[in-house]
């Protein structure tokens, strides 16, 4: 049995070594001139490579289609990533949120070990650019600009087209539909929002410990952590996962209002502007915020309240408080598109997953053929789940490739 698998992010990699450790001949083909490029930028150099939570946890951070990884993530787990890890040379840590990181904090280290347990099991690793595949009679024929390969069955694990410098463009798309599958719509995901508001002013900005809500009523999102203000709206990891979960709906327009002190209701903080009010019950009302808020987003905060900031404080009146009170709760903007795709961190839509054998990953069109990754329909949160997901993926679609799994 001789399996080609097509790219060398974690998908690939885990699926060429599962599929070689079942016996199968295996040949990991990347256009790059290592495998793994993506994987060094992930978690910002740290790598933060699963997450230490139950599947069933797990499965809550997938925010497209999670009934279809059911029975991936079953089958390697997050505990198994880590066992593999630790037994190639990888220590491993758990930090805040169940997110595992390698003990170094260093990407490569993840890297190192995956290309070492696939080295491991027999996978012969070669560079080549895919661009062609076609299916005669039993037999493919994956085409590069080098050579042409034969083989019993093909792993596509070409990733999405988020960060595309790292060789993930998309073609893996052109790829499966040439072979007779569909490509759902592909959308930015855990991308930066903008805002039709002008926050120049307040770009750099970060903060930590604000409730950031997206739209309103039933179909509003609300998430508490850290953002932070770019040139043209928000980003950081409250934005990136809000990003996600509005990425299917009209968002143009949608309302976005952070609260900046969540830990307060309005009555307390009007209690709280008071009793700052009266520590600089001699100073101008620009001159008495400073307690409440980060230094850069005062003036900012002063021009959105509208109250006067040379005002002395102690003529600032109970109205004015309840204006300035409520925008420390909700500080609104209105979202006026996303990021783009190719600045995501993970690209939503891919390879249609009802063409696809969730218990093997198998393609349902064509024998043999198998997907694993992000090329599939499906995305997570931050959180370590996306490498995961690509693992898992990987891990059942070599198995089944290589023709040994019970
Ligand atoms: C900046 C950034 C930070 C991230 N941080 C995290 C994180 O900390 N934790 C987390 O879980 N996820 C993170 N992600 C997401 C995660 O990196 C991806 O979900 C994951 O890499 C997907 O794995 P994959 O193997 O499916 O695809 P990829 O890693 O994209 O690998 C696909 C490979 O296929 C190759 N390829 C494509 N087409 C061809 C072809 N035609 N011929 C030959 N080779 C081809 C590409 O060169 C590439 O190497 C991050 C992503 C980015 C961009």
């Amino acid at each position: 049995m001789r399996t080609v698998v097509v790219g060398g992010g974690p998908a690939g990699l885990m699926a060429s070594a599962s599929c070689a450790y079942c016996g199968g001949q295996t040949v990991l083909i990347e256009r790059n001139e290592k495998p793994g490029k993506k994987l060094y930028i992930t978690g910002k150099g740290r790598c933060n490579v699963t997450n230490a939570c139950t599947p069933r946890e797990f499965l809550e951070k997938v925010v497209t289609n999670p009934k279809f990884l059911y029975g991936a993530l079953y089958a390697f787990t997050p505990e198994d990533t880590v066992n593999i890890l630790e037994s190639n040379g990888t220590k491993t840590k758990v930090e805040r949120g169940n997110r595992v990181f390698p003990l170094s904090d260093k990407a490569s280290d993840v890297t190192k070990a995956f290309v070492k347990y696939a080295q491991n099991a027999g996978v012969v690793f070669e560079q080549g650019n895919v661009t062609e595949i076609v299916k005669n009679g039993e037999v493919f024929r994956v085409v590069t600009n080098e050579k042409t390969y034969e083989c019993d069955s093909v792993i596509l694990a070409c990733g999405g087209v988020s960060y595309p410098s790292t060789g993930s463009n998309g073609d893996g798309f052109k790829l499966a539909k040439a072979l007779g599958h569909t490509v759902t719509a592909i959308r930015p995901a855990l991308v930066p929002i903008h805002l039709k508001e002008d926050v120049k002013s307040l770009q750099g900005l970060s903060l930590k410990n604000v409730s950031v809500t997206v739209g309103v009523g039933k179909n509003s999102y609300t998430q508490f952590g850290e953002m932070l203000f770019t040139d043209k709206g928000v980003s950081g990891p409250v934005i990136l996962s809000a990003s996600s979960l509005i990425n299917k709906i009209n968002y143009v327009g949608t309302p976005l209002c952070i609260d900046l002190k969540p830990a307060l209701d309005e009555s307390t903080l009007d209690k709280r502007i008071l009793s700052d009010f009266d520590k600089y019950k001699n100073k101008r009302f620009r001159n008495s915020l400073d307690d409440l808020l980060p230094k850069s987003l005062i003036p900012y905060i002063i021009e959105r309240s509208g109250i006067n900031p040379d005002k002395p404080v102690n003529s600032v009146s109970r109205e004015e408080r309840a204006v300035l009170a409520k925008l420390l709760k909700c500080l609104n903007f209105t979202i006026s598109a996303l990021g783009s795709v190719e600045q995501g961190i993970v690209t939503s839509g891919g390879v249609n997953v009802s063409e696809v054998n969730p218990k093997t990953m198998e393609s349902k069109i064509v024998k043999g053929l198998y997907f694993a990754g992000e090329m599939l329909d499906v995305d997570a949160l931050t959180g370590g789940f996306n490498i995961q997901i690509a693992l898992s993926t990987g891990y059942l679609a070599g198995t089944n490739a290589g023709g040994n799994y019970d």
